[in-house]
């Protein structure tokens, strides 16, 4: 119950020790056809171009940045979180300018700050998270926040990393151009093959670049003749991860999107509401609350690490610490995918109630 990697489902496991088949096998370009229909449900998305990208959801996230970044652009992040620094580091390296959107750590971006960001900035590029694992806060408002964004004819990038397949997401009901996820938070699934996707007014500008992508791995130009309709070799798939990409994404679809996110909301609903009632308090607020991580605050006088040692020592259980701002004031407690079950709650909440006496 940590920020992820979340636990596996048994059947992924075992789907991870089916034999390899080539890259190029017919089986597995049927089943590279699977993952991409499924990623598209899951998504919420009709974007032709939905692909896992092999590596991490770092990876996904360099694919999306240093793709429809170009030199000379000016990139709008959020300094609200961890993973909005890592967004303004892989533009800049992708030769772009960041320009920021403020909101302290704990806290989503407000539509008013965006709008001031973009009249000041007039930014071509606007990366948000929506569900920042560093803070457990869901950005809300998103159609509001694109809104914005194309009226200033800018594209706009999500982080799903933690919302995907757990919290309510549609790509393009809410016109988010740009999305990138990883596969170990609400999928649960290992990670090494990271979803994404470019609907088509993004992709039009990652073809149309005048110099190309500093990343020849991540190149979607490249990448676009193994995933598309060619199938021919750009580099070797991780095969073994997206055997189990596709059998977490089957769950996905088996569960139903709509009912996989009640059940997150439900079950971690049950822990929140039994953490205050041990007279703890959840650091967001209701209206931004993120049921796939919940940012609880550390009591008073409380060592936070010797909690976390406590609850891993005597019960097996993980949850973690805050980060930057956020060290020593939060414990972060998971609650994605197979993990967010009724049983894993009456654990914590035990652990934790005998962890603080
Ligand atoms: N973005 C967010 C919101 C994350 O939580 C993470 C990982 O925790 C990442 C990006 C990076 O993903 P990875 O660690 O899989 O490379």
């Amino acid at each position: 119950m940590g920020p992820g990697p979340s636990p596996v489902h048994p059947r992924v496991l075992r789907a991870m020790s089916t034999p390899l088949v080539g890259h190029l096998d017919p089986a597995f370009v049927e089943l590279m056809d699977d993952v991409q229909d499924l990623l598209r449900y899951t998504f919420r998305t009709e974007n032709q171009w939905t692909i896992p990208v092999s590596g991490t959801g770092s990876a996904a996230m360099e694919a999306a940045f240093g793709n429809v970044v170009e030199p000379g652009d000016t990139v709008l992040v959020p300094t609200n979180g961890y993973f909005g620094g890592r967004m303004a580091s892989m533009v800049e390296r992708a030769g772009g300018e960041v320009v920021e959107v403020d909101a302290p750590w704990g806290e989503p971006l407000d539509p008013a700050a965006v709008q001031d960001a973009f009249d000041t900035h007039q930014p071509d590029v606007f990366g948000f998270v929506h569900a920042e694992t560093s803070t457990g806060v869901l950005q809300p408002n998103v159609p509001e926040l694109t809104d914005i964004a194309h009226s200033h004819d800018a594209l706009v990038v999500a982080d799903t990393v933690t919302s995907l397949g757990g919290v309510e997401l549609k790509v393009d009901e809410w016109d988010v151009d740009v999305a990138y996820s990883g596969a170990q938070k609400c999928l649960s699934c290992p990670p090494g093959a990271s979803p994404l996707t470019l609907n088509d007014r993004a992709m039009e500008k990652v073809l149309s670049r005048e110099e190309e992508s500093r990343s020849w791995y991540l190149d979607l130009s490249l990448l676009e003749g193994y995933w598309g309709e060619e199938r021919s070799y750009h580099h070797t798939a991780p095969i073994t991860n997206v055997y189990a990409l596709r059998e977490a994404l089957r769950l996905v679809a088996e569960e139903g999107i709509e009912e996989r996110w009640a059940r997150h909301e439900r079950v971690a609903g049950a822990l929140k509401a039994g953490v205050e009632a041990m007279g703890l308090e959840m650091n967001a607020p209701d209206e931004y609350w993120l049921p796939s991580l919940n940012a609880v605050r550390v009591p008073e006088g409380v060592d936070d690490g010797a909690v976390i040692d406590h609850v891993l020592e005597k019960y097996d259980l993980e949850i973690a610490s805050g980060l930057g701002d956020l060290e020593g004031d939060i414990f972060r407690i998971g609650c994605m995918g197979h993990g967010a079950r009724a049983e894993n709650v009456t654990l914590l909440l035990g652990a934790l109630a005998d962890a603080l006496e």
